[in-house]
């Protein structure tokens, strides 16, 4: 079996998407389990980060605050070394955390395209993925957590939020899920494929939402072998 340790920077991410986070990650480990597929994910408690860390920078969509990128690789790295030094002997040498704001280095914002993707890194053998949340939010799903965070918002409006989250979290939930499936397929070799597959990265929320949940066959072929070569190192 191979061990994914999983985690998420709790900084800004309210309790609702708190609940629909551990779902997806019961979720996908039910689906590897349903393929017959030897990888878990293994929850790693969340990580909160000194707001020190924090940046400020200018994008298309407005000032953004954020941590960067190399922080959160480094975060995410060490919390695995931690891990695996308490665990000798686990398969476990990647690591997945997922973050509420866009993935941005100092000095570049990553587009639309790459924001979905997710982010990859590899030091001395252990892999660190991280994939950001909040291209899978709709505006209604940020504007309806905003109303119900409010202490000061009117009741007929707090249950239209409520009524919009019911639609908009399990789209959210099924979203996030495909985008860590994708960063997952990285993580053993696969690649970008252009068939109804999670390796086949959208141009836009609506299409990513239309695309099949799980990978074809071509990838999955590959995936099992690739799985099947790590365990003989
Ligand atoms: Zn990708
Ligand atoms: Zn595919």
């Amino acid at each position: 079996m191979e061990y994914i340790g999983f985690t998420y920077v709790s900084n800004f991410v309210s309790k609702r998407v708190e609940e629909i986070l551990f779902e997806a990650y019961n979720d996908t480990n039910k689906l590897f389990e349903e393929w017959k597929l030897p990888i878990r994910l293994v929850y790693l408690d969340k990580l909160t980060l000194e707001p020190g860390y924090l940046i400020t920078i200018e994008t298309p969509e407005g000032k953004v605050r954020l941590f960067p990128l190399d922080v959160l690789v480094d975060f995410l790295d060490y919390r695995l070394k931690v891990e695996i030094e308490k665990n000798d002997g686990m398969n476990m040498n990647k690591i997945l955390g997922i973050t509420s704001f866009p993935l941005t280095s100092r000095d570049k914002y990553f587009g639309f395209y790459e924001k979905f993707l997710g982010f990859q890194a590899e030091r001395l053998g252990r892999q660190v993925m991280l994939l950001s949340m909040r291209p899978f939010e709709s505006d209604s799903m940020r504007m309806a957590l905003k109303i119900l965070d409010n202490p000061l918002a009117d009741e007929d409006l707090k249950r239209l939020a409520v009524r919009v989250l019911s639609r908009e979290l399990p789209a959210f939930k099924m979203r996030l899920i495909k985008g860590m499936l994708h960063e997952i397929g990285h993580s053993f070799g696969l690649e970008h494929c252009s068939n109804d597959c999670v390796m086949n990265s959208p141009q836009t929320l609506e299409e990513w939402d239309s695309r099949f949940l799980g990978y074809c066959d071509p990838c999955r072929q590959k995936l099992e072998k690739n799985l099947n070569s790590s365990w003989k190192d």
